[in-house]
């Protein structure tokens, strides 16, 4: 069978979703004809600021470097988060979960060990931001990008990402994308039309006429305009085990007198928790909130106190309401959905576009796969995809289920909740009653999308370890990972 590149796609939708997906797509199939068309009217979400190592692959694969695209969005580097406040226990105020590289390998064996020595009832260091490089890059707020020196010696780049304008990402992608042929239109679709096979025929806009293509692409956001007003495909909810519904967010200026954070801070707050993120330009912050436990005032008031605004002052204050779950089939007939409308996991470890590119790139991959006919690859990709949300969704309630605070409804609601993801609970078990942790891992590795160093740093870094530790001899010596990881520090990177 000769693969088939499809001749036209139109995706409807200009957030940062609908410009990844076409720069893609233009970039994997140059002869389609791609049209993106965009509402004037209905604006973009305009938040989600942070990302995952896997944008690095989005720019590399497009040939853009950081010298051009970071200076356009404002953007800054990513190490990892650091989450404070969460766990509830005496002496787990607060931890980091890094991004991995092979250079941690000595010392992420520490980590390991000693996270075994403490969970078979021995005291140890197991505070994992000290058993990390990026754990020190983020102490001493050090750019990950390697020196020329580190490169001369060939040291492996180590795995980061991003903090970045998501309005101007988007802007920046569409100029690439207008560049290499996309036709824009700005104008609103008011109807979609079907052939009677339930495909696509076209898109009905006010002052553009009728949009055909092959394919759809729906980037509508939350509104789900093509798959889920039009195709009807059903949501699966995670608002079991996800309580956070909503957010408010609150931009503030940069102190000029401090160097910029190379790391996403988290806080927890009495409902939620507040994202802190560094940009060139300003800071981004914002509270993540159930709003069966806070009220949008009590949580905008309780944002403004944490950022030291006063509560009757002037500032541009964006409330939003969060759709958690995703799609039960995010490529249907002719309509693929990328972005908030294909779902939406609340964005505690920020990975809403790492899903967005996965997808489209899956989505690409499966339809050049000449081997399947179409109706497979549909079910395999939705499958993957499934699988690949579930993961994401496992290890967050992880953040809520390990914490032990409760101090209010919303944390005791979280410590109790019943709603226990299947993956995670069996993980919990095995960690917490001295099973062999290593075993359950492989178990499931089919089923993660946070490897073995993840789950190692959330039960730690929590300190949900099994009770009655009693003293052991065999621990793996602190102090000499923090050397390590400080030499390293000082001799690879730019800064
Ligand atoms: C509180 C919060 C924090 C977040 N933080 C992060 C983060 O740290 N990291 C991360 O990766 N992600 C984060 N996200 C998610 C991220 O914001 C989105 O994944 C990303 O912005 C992509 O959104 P989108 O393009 O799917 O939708 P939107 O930005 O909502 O864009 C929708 C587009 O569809 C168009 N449209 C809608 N209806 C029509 C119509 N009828 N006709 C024509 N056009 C139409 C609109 O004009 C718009 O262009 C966060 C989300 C929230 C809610």
């Amino acid at each position: 069978m000769s693969v088939h590149t499809p001749k036209s796609i139109v995706i409807v939708g200009g957030g940062t979703a609908g410009w990844m997906a076409a720069n893609l797509i233009i970039h994997a199939w140059p002869t389609t004809q791609v049209t993106l068309v965009e509402s004037a009217d209905v604006g973009i979400i305009g938040v989600g600021e942070g990302a995952t190592p896997y944008l690095k692959t989005f720019f590399a694969r497009l040939g853009i470097n950081e010298e051009e695209w970071m200076p356009a969005c404002d953007a800054t580097y990513k190490v990892g988060i650091n989450f404070e406040n969460w766990s509830g226990r005496q002496g787990f105020k607060d931890y980091f979960h890094p991004f991995f590289c092979a250079l941690d390998k000595p010392t992420a064996d520490m980590f390991f060990h000693n996270c075994q020595v403490k969970r078979h009832g021995g005291q140890s260091h197991t505070n994992p931001g000290d058993f990390f490089i990026s754990g020190e890059l983020a102490r001493q707020k050090i750019n990950p990008a390697l020196s020329a020196k580190a490169l001369s010696e060939g040291i492996q780049e180590i795995d980061y990402a991003y903090h970045f304008d998501s309005a101007k990402l988007g802007h920046f992608l569409k100029l690439k994308a207008c560049q290499k042929g996309l036709t824009h239109i700005i104008d609103n679709v008011t109807d979609v039309i079907s052939h009677l096979s339930g495909d696509i025929e076209k898109v009905v806009t006010e002052n553009h006429g009728d949009l055909g293509a092959e394919l759809f692409i729906d980037c509508t956001g939350f509104r789900a305009r093509l798959i889920h007003q039009t195709l009807k495909r059903n949501y699966v909810s995670y608002a079991d085990s996800l309580l956070n519904n909503a957010a408010v967010a609150i931009q503030t200026p940069n102190d000029s007198n401090l160097k910029l954070e190379v790391q996403t801070r988290s806080i927890a707050l009495s409902n939620g928790w507040m994202w802190k993120i560094p940009l060139t330009s300003r800071q981004g912050n914002g509270y993540v909130y159930s709003d069966h436990h806070i009220s949008p005032n009590d949580a905008e008031q309780e944002l403004r106190q944490q950022l030291n605004i006063d509560e009757n002052a002037d500032v541009r204050v964006k409330h939003l309401s969060m759709r958690i779950g995703r799609l039960g089939e995010h490529w249907h007939k002719n309509c693929l959905a990328v972005g908030l409308s294909q779902g939406f996991i609340e964005p505690l470890e920020a990975t809403a576009l790492m899903l967005t590119q996965l997808t489209v790139d899956q989505f690409i991959q499966q339809f050049d796969n000449a081997a399947q006919p179409l109706d497979n690859k549909r079910n395999t990709f939705n499958k993957q995809l499934n699988t690949t949300f579930d993961g994401v969704r496992d290890y967050i309630a992880a953040h809520y289920q390990l914490s032990k605070r409760d101090d209010t409804q919303y944390w005791r609601d979280n410590q109790f909740n019943k709603a226990t993801p299947a993956i995670f609970a069996e993980l919990k078990q095995a960690w917490l009653s001295r099973q062999d942790f290593e075993q359950s891992l492989s178990k499931h590795a089919q089923g993660l999308v946070y490897l073995r160093p993840s789950w190692y740093c959330i039960f730690a870094g929590m300190g949900a370890f099994p009770e009655n530790l009693k003293p052991v001899n065999n621990i793996a010596p602190v102090e000499q990972a923090l050397n390590y990881a400080q030499k390293i520090a000082q001799s690879y990177f730019k800064n």
